[in-house]
């Protein structure tokens, strides 16, 4: 009832958040090889990790597979913004498939970092979520050379063959705390640990994760919109909670908030994942307004002005 709402129901947004340049380019590259050679686009994996970005793009014409087998010989396929196995390539050119490769120039930079110190026989140490796409893809490049760190648990198994020729490397999306953690934990066991040539942790994570501990604490509530598998969304409820937020929640868009949550809040945080259309935001605020929270602001932490250019495939005619 409205005499239970308190008087100033307010919203603190998170700014950065949403889209990131490399999701922006993923995205375009699918919507522009829809609109240049028309339907089918088969997709590789989900181009980015969100349900409602999978969804709009199938309803325009593009089809998602798991595997580029299951993609017809000689059709055009886009691999996704988390990046692909060399062997994956590979496996396209057998099929004689037309590739348009939307990986992440951010991502494709944590590869050539694994090629060049697989090249010089290090051991590399790829801190990452186990069976994520992006990881994978990276130790798909020197699988003889890459042991993966899944967090702290994963530092004390690891074994080298030289403790004098050892570095490490990232997924892009992780908590920035937690892998400098990770990190001093390695180098108690190798002292001699080399750090990446630059960080791996890309900047969008890292700005987003800097925006909602920004608003954290103010807030008895962060809710992240995002989806169950994006690995950068699901870092900013764990950050919101280690940065005061009572209570944070992940919901890939308004009809997930559970009116409960909402009981006794007088301030709730908002941020989104890098792979989040802003549409999704205006609804959660949309509904938030219902409840009594209109009093909006905006709290900016980090001025963003990164792009990409589209993948090079999309300049010439695949279907010549
Ligand atoms: Fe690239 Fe970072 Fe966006 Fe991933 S989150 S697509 S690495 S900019």
């Amino acid at each position: 009832t409205p005499a239970s709402i308190p008087d100033r129901r307010r919203v603190l947004v998170a700014k950065p958040r949403g889209y990131c340049a490399g999701v922006d380019r993923a995205v375009e590259a699918v919507e522009k090889a829809l609109a240049q050679y028309g339907a089918p686009i088969y997709v590789r994996k989900q181009i980015v990790h969100n349900t409602h970005v999978v969804r709009t793009l199938e309803g325009r014409g593009a089809i998602f597979v798991d595997e580029t087998e299951e993609v017809p010989e000689g059709a055009i396929v886009v691999f996704s913004a988390h990046g692909v196995a060399p062997a994956v390539h590979d496996e396209a050119a057998r099929r004689r498939l037309k590739t348009i490769d939307a990986t992440c120039p951010l991502v494709t930079k944590v590869h050539n970092e694994a090629k060049r110190f697989a090249a010089q026989d290090y051991d590399i140490l790829l801190i990452g979520h186990e069976g994520h796409e992006e990881v994978e893809g990276t130790a798909g490049e020197a699988p003889d050379h890459v042991q993966l760190v899944d967090g702290l648990d994963g530092v004390g198994t690891v074994s080298v063959r030289d403790p004098r020729k050892v570095v490490w490397l990232s997924q892009t999306t992780l908590s920035v705390d937690e892998t400098t953690e990770t990190v001093s934990r390695l180098k108690e066991r190798f002292p001699n640990l080399i750090d990446p040539p630059s960080d791996d942790i890309c900047y969008a994570t890292s700005n987003r994760q800097t925006a909602v501990k920004e608003i954290a604490a103010q807030s008895q509530l962060v809710l992240v919109v995002g989806s169950e598998n994006s690995s950068n969304s699901k870092r900013l409820v764990e950050v919101a909670l280690d940065y005061g937020a009572k209570a944070s929640y992940l919901v890939d868009d308004a009809s997930h908030i559970d009116d409960t949550w909402l009981d006794g809040v007088t301030t709730i945080g908002l941020t989104s994942g890098a792979s989040v259309p802003e549409i999704l935001v205006d609804g959660v605020l949309r509904k938030l307004a219902t409840h009594g929270f209109t009093d909006v602001e905006e709290v900016e932490s980090v001025q963003e002005r990164m792009r990409f250019a589209l993948p090079h495939e999309l300049r010439k005619n695949l279907r010549a």
